[in-house]
């Protein structure tokens, strides 16, 4: 998140924010049970230094699933042990990539695709850009026949099975 709005548009600040999830839906994204855990500030994105900041959050979480703390419940006025856990992680690509350790740049930048990530480099930008999304869509989706609305061709082509955890690595 940029804190200053568009005065500076270079300014990256980012916000870790835990969300209490086993509430139900109308209350846990209330702010109330929205905490900011840690707010690394800027001017620039932490990038894989995102490693000292998250370590000692880590370190909380891991406390939470392997222990537990003791925590009071007023409602029973009794005390309890509660554990918890990382549900899941919600970012931008950027900060999948520096959180995941997974390289979300170049030729290969897609997680689910790998080598078979199609993309094209922009003559005078120099960009590379990601293509032929339409072969993610059902077999006969309308879009995978319009050409006009898209890069001029039809696409029928299928994606792989995504690679397991263990495959990756
Ligand atoms: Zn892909």
């Amino acid at each position: 998140m940029n804190p200053y709005g568009n005065l500076s548009t270079q300014h990256s600040s980012w916000s870790v924010l835990l969300v209490v999830y086993n509430l139900p839906p109308w209350l846990c994204m209330k702010r109330k049970y929205i905490m900011l855990s840690m707010m690394i500030s800027g001017p620039r994105q932490p990038g894989n230094d995102i490693d000292v900041y998250l370590s000692p959050l880590i370190k909380d979480l891991r406390k939470l699933w392997d222990e537990g703390v003791l925590v009071f419940e007023g409602f029973h006025k009794e005390t309890f042990q509660m554990r918890a856990m990382l549900f899941c992680t919600i970012n931008d690509f950027l900060a999948y990539g520096n959180l995941s350790g997974y390289s979300v740049k170049g030729h290969h930048a897609c997680p689910i695709c790998e080598e078979d990530t199609s993309y094209i480099q922009l003559k005078h930008g120099r960009k590379t850009v990601y293509t032929r999304h339409r072969r993610f869509l059902k077999h006969h989706h309308p879009y995978r026949r319009l050409k006009k609305a898209f890069n001029g061709s039809q696409e029928h082509e299928t994606v792989r099975i995504p690679l397991t955890g263990e495959q990756v690595f």
